[in-house]
C-alpha cells in the first residue's frame, strides 16, 4: 500500500524505521528484531539505507521481508549521493522487481574525502536529481523527502532551504518526513513556514526516543537538534541509571507524540532503531489514542 493512501486515511497512526545490519553475520539478529517491530503491525515500517550503498542490499531484503511476511507496508530508503547512475538505476530496477512501492529519495550525507571535489563531475548533486530518476523509472512510485524543521545543516538561512524543499516537492515527493525534534514548536513554525511557501504535501514528524544517554551526544551532531531545558534535566537526573533513563526518554517521546496528535497530525514516525521494545512500550502508550480520528 502506499503511503499516500495510508496517511490520507485521517486516523491517529505511528509508524517505526528500522536499519539494515552492516554485514551478513549480524543480518539475521536485525531481521529479528525488525520482525518483532513489524508484528505490533505500525502503519508502516522504514529502512535505512546506509551512505555509500554498502548495505543496500540488506535494505531491500529486510523491506521485502517486512512486507511479504508481516503485510506491513514498506518505505525503502535510497541515497545518491555517493553513488554513479548505473549503481542507482539498478537499485531502482531492484526496488520494482521487489514490488516496492514506497521509496524515501535521499541525497546522503557527502562522504569524507568528497567534500572538496568538483561538484559538477559527480552524477548525483541532490535529492531532486534521484526524485526525479524516481519518477521517470516507475511514475508510479510513492516518493517520500527528507525534511529539517531546523535547517538542514549545510544551509545558510531557512528562506533557502524551504525553496530547495519547494523544488523537490514539486519534482514528485508525494510526503515529507522530517529530522527528529525535541520541541514540538520547531516543528509546528516550520509548517508555518512551508504551507506559507505553498508546500502542500503531507509532512510526517520523526521523533527519536532517546533511551540512553550516550544517544543525546551523537543525537545532536547527526541531526543538530535543539535540546530544550525540560529534555536536558532528564538526561542530567537519570543518564547514569540506565533503566530509569529509558523510562523516561520513552514517557518524553510519548509525550511529544500526544502532543503531534492533538495538534491534528495524523502520523507520527518513530525512529525505533531496531529496538522492539522501546517501539512496544510507545506505542501501548497511545493505545487508546491509535485508530483513532484526527479532528
Ligand atoms: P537534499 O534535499 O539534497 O538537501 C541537502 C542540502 O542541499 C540542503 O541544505 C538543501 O537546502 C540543499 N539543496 C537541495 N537542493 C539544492 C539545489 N538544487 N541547489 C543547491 N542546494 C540545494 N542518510 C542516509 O545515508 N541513509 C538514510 O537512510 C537516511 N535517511 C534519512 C531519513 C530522514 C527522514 C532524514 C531527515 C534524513 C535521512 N538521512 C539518511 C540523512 C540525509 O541523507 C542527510 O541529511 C543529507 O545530508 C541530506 O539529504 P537530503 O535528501 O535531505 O538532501
Amino acid at each position: 500500500m502506499k503511503i499516500i493512501d495510508l496517511i490520507g486515511e485521517n486516523k491517529m497512526t505511528l509508524s517505526f524505521e528500522v536499519f539494515p545490519p552492516k554485514t551478513e553475520t549480524n543480518f539475521e539478529s536485525v531481521k529479528a528484531a525488525t520482525e518483532e517491530i513489524a508484528k505490533l503491525k505500525p502503519a508502516f515500517m522504514s529502512v535505512t539505507y546506509g551512505a555509500g550503498g554498502g548495505t543496500s542490499k540488506y535494505t531491500l531484503d529486510i523491506a521485502k521481508n517486512i512486507k511479504e511476511r508481516y503485510n506491513v507496508p514498506s518505505l525503502g530508503h535510497l541515497t545518491c549521493v555517493s553513488s554513479s547512475k548505473e549503481t542507482v538505476r539498478q537499485r531502482i530496477s531492484e526496488i520494482k522487481a521487489a514490488g516496492i512501492e514506497n521509496v524515501m529519495a535521499l541525497r546522503g550525507d557527502i562522504p569524507a574525502g568528497m567534500e572538496n571535489d568538483d561538484r559538477s563531475s559527480w552524477d548525483y548533486q541532490h535529492a531532486i536529481d534521484l526524485v526525479l530518476e524516481l519518477k521517470e523509472a516507475n511514475p508510479d512510485f510513492c516518493i517520500g523527502g527528507a525534511c529539517y524543521p531546523e535547517i538542514h545543516p549545510e544551509s545558510s538561512n531557512q528562506r533557502e532551504d524551504i525553496k530547495r524543499l519547494k523544488e523537490k516537492v514539486d519534482a514528485g515527493c508525494d510526503f515529507l518526513t522530517t529530522q527528529m525534534f525535541f520541541d514540538n514548536n520547531l516543528l509546528y513554525n516550520f509548517l508555518y513556514k512551508i504551507r506559507q511557501a505553498g508546500i502542500t504535501v503531507p509532512v510526517i514528524p520523526g521523533i527519536m526516543p532517546i533511551t540512553n544517554a550516550n544517544q543525546v551526544a551523537r543525537a545532536i551532531k547527526l541531526s543538530g537538534s535543539f535540546m530544550p531545558q525540560r529534555f536536558k534535566s532528564l538526561v542530567d537526573k537519570f543518564g547514569c541509571n540506565p533503566d530509569a533513563m529509558k523510562q523516561a526518554g520513552i514517557a518524553y517521546a510519548t509525550d511529544q507524540i500526544i502532543d503531534l496528535y492533538a495538534n491534528g497530525i495524523s502520523n507520527v514516525h518513530v525512529y525505533s532503531m531496531n529496538k522492539p521494545d522501546v517501539a512496544r512500550k510507545i506505542q501501548s502508550n497511545l493505545s487508546d489514542i491509535l485508530g483513532s480520528d484526527v479532528q
